[in-house]
């Protein structure tokens, strides 16, 4: 059995367990298998394990990736942004990428929504939301959050879908909770003027359980599966 495999179902139990405790059933937590520094082959093995959502930073490595695999005939793939985007390097993710997780200003929503291809499905977006301060991470702050959402759920080419965050690692259970919990306040309270959002976009391989018990709909996780990541990508 390969590494990726065996990887694949510890995490598929882990998360199934999240969700027992958390008192939620197991389809409600889908599962992004980040892929940024590691191959097109270590995706096509994850790929024959069943995962079809990947997620990838690096807007360049990302394309070159799903390029590859749909020149080897790999099918039902589907492909996450989750890295920081800048205005410039909207086009090729509006062309080969089927969500974006990291909506943090109007004017990168307007270009991927002026730049995606007619023929393709609206881009399925997340804004980005810095719930914890942290002074490195991208992300509106959490009073910005209902504005920036309205103004991208208008565009007609992107579908606005939810919230998205990355706080800093916390000491502990409770307070990595605390933290993933203003998120959730966050999304419900969107939901509750209107904003018909489906997706909370929080937890990574070693926070997923807190994010989890707090209402997180999809995990992204990265070393958990593929190993620990050894060399930087070009950006
Ligand atoms: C790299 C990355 C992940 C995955 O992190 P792991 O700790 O490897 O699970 C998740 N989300 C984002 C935004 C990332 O950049």
């Amino acid at each position: 059995m390969s590494m990726i495999l065996a990887n694949l179902q510890a995490l598929q139990a882990r998360i199934g367990q999240a969700c027992d405790r958390a008192g939620r059933s197991r389809d409600s937590v889908r599962l992004l298998a980040v892929s940024k520094t590691f191959d097109a082959e270590a995706v096509r093995q994850a790929w024959l394990a069943g995962q079809r959502a990947f997620g990838e930073n690096y807007v360049q490595e990302g394309v070159e990736k799903v390029q590859q695999l749909q020149a080897a005939g790999l099918s039902g793939l589907e492909w996450h942004c989750i890295g920081p985007l800048q205005s410039n390097k909207t086009r090729p993710v509006a062309e080969h990428f089927d969500w974006v997780h990291t909506i943090d200003r109007f004017k990168v929503a307007q270009r991927l929504s002026e730049q995606r291809p007619a023929e393709l499905p609206p881009l399925q977006v997340c804004v980005q939301v810095n719930v914890d301060g942290g002074p490195n991470k991208s992300g509106v702050q959490p009073e910005q959050a209902l504005e920036l959402a309205q103004a991208v759920a208008a565009l007609p080419r992107l579908q606005l879908r939810g919230l998205m965050c990355i706080p800093e690692p916390a000491p502990d259970f409770a307070s990595a909770c605390a933290v993933f919990g203003r998120a959730r306040a966050l999304f419900d309270a969107l939901n509750e003027r209107g904003l018909a959002l489906d997706t909370l976009s929080m937890g990574m391989s070693d926070d997923l359980e807190a994010a989890i018990a707090s209402g997180s709909t999809l995990v992204r996780v990265g070393s958990a599966i593929f190993g620990s990541r050894h060399y930087p990508a070009s950006a």
